[in-house]
């Protein structure tokens, strides 16, 4: 049983039933429409992955049917039913980390990725050193992809491990950044007596089909006072701008967990943690409200063969924009919610 892709116009909409039927698809922005078809012998219904009550109420469908559930006892946001559990590795192939699709972030093995990768580690550090929090000896990263923020931690002198699920990101790591240790597996591979007192899981617990678990597995990980510092899409940028134009709910399909700042204090108090700080990053969340029209202009120019000769004219603005990205792009913050949610957790002692 494979998971399939395909554009939304081929989907057999007609043979879903019921709440499963998708609507059109979003054109996210710079993305293709390519699309994720799950039939409902693939999919499974879960309990709430918090406080495991089967309390939750529909609050949103996503562009490829599946449904975005509340469990009404804790507030946890999550799909219900889901892609079974054995089907979710295949979402990371090689695939999803090279191309556009409705997964993934595009071309993660590019210097393009490489450098606004670097430019996220360097914004995040800056954000936690805001806070306070600057000194740690010895750093664990899950999902550390293709090594950046690894590589910039082990520039200031700490000792650094990562870790990935995906064998193809890891073997990039390590032939880009050949001194530090890298390992594929999930964290629950890792040796139970070596200990951090740092743990940074980037973007990482939206794609978990079981982050209490998680919770636990990295606190016992930790040092007495240890932290974790987490970084996800924020589920309150969602209820501030309208789940209709939150870009979450209309790209990464892979994503199946949309989590709120005090979901995850929850998880912390459950699991020995306290919060340490709360801050917001990213753009203002909103879906493109362009594409569509980007779309229409990109297709007139495609049918009068002018598309390549407007690339080309195009070409050093579109570079020294992509370069001018990383420095424009706004720090993590405290005062205003944004689309990333980057939160601390300290061990309690
Ligand atoms: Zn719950």
């Amino acid at each position: 049983m494979g998971i399939g892709f395909c554009y939304p116009s081929d989907r057999e909409r007609d043979a879903q039933s019921g709440p499963l039927t998708a609507p059109s698809a979003g054109l996210g922005r710079g993305r293709t429409n390519l699309m994720i078809t799950w039939t409902e012998d693939q999919l499974a219904e879960c309990r709430c992955n918090l406080c495991g009550a089967s309390n939750d109420v529909h609050i949103f469908q996503r562009p490829d049917g599946l449904r975005v559930v509340q469990c009404e006892d804790c507030g946890l946001v999550y799909l219900n039913p889901r892609p079974k559990d054995e089907l979710i590795p295949e979402l990371y192939d090689k695939s999803f980390f090279t191309s556009r699709s409705s997964i993934g972030i595009g071309n993660y093995f590019s210097d393009k990725t490489r450098i606004a990768k670097i430019s996220d580690a360097k914004r995040s550090l800056l954000a936690l050193k805001e806070a306070g929090i600057e000194s740690f000896r010895k750093m664990l990263e899950v999902g550390c992809g293709t090594g950046e923020f690894c590589h910039v931690v082990h520039n200031r002198g700490t000792n650094v491990t990562g870790i990935d699920i995906a064998e193809s990101v890891i073997a990039e790591s390590r032939s880009r950044y050949e001194k530090i240790p890298f390992h594929v597996g999930t964290i629950k591979d890792l040796d139970p007596e070596t200990k951090y007192d740092a743990v940074f899981a980037r973007e990482v617990i939206e794609h978990l089909t079981d982050p209490d678990a998680f919770f636990g597995k990295t606190c016992a990980l930790l040092e007495k006072n240890g932290f974790l510092c987490i970084t996800t899409p924020s589920f309150e940028c969602a209820e501030r701008v309208g789940f209709d134009n939150w870009h979450g709910f209309f790209c990464s399909f892979e994503h199946l967990y949309f989590f709120s700042s005090a979901a995850i204090s929850k998880y912390a108090s459950k699991h020995g943690m306290y919060v340490v700080c709360t801050l917001y990053g990213g753009g203002n969340g909103q879906k493109g409200n362009q594409s569509m029209t980007r779309e229409v202009i990109r297709r007139m120019l495609t049918w009068t063969y002018l598309l390549w000769p407007v690339r080309n004219l195009l070409w050093p603005v579109r570079k020294i924009r992509r370069m001018m990205r990383p420095m424009l792009s706004q720090n993590y913050q405290a005062e205003e919610i944004r689309h990333n949610l980057l939160m601390v957790l300290r061990k309690c002692q």
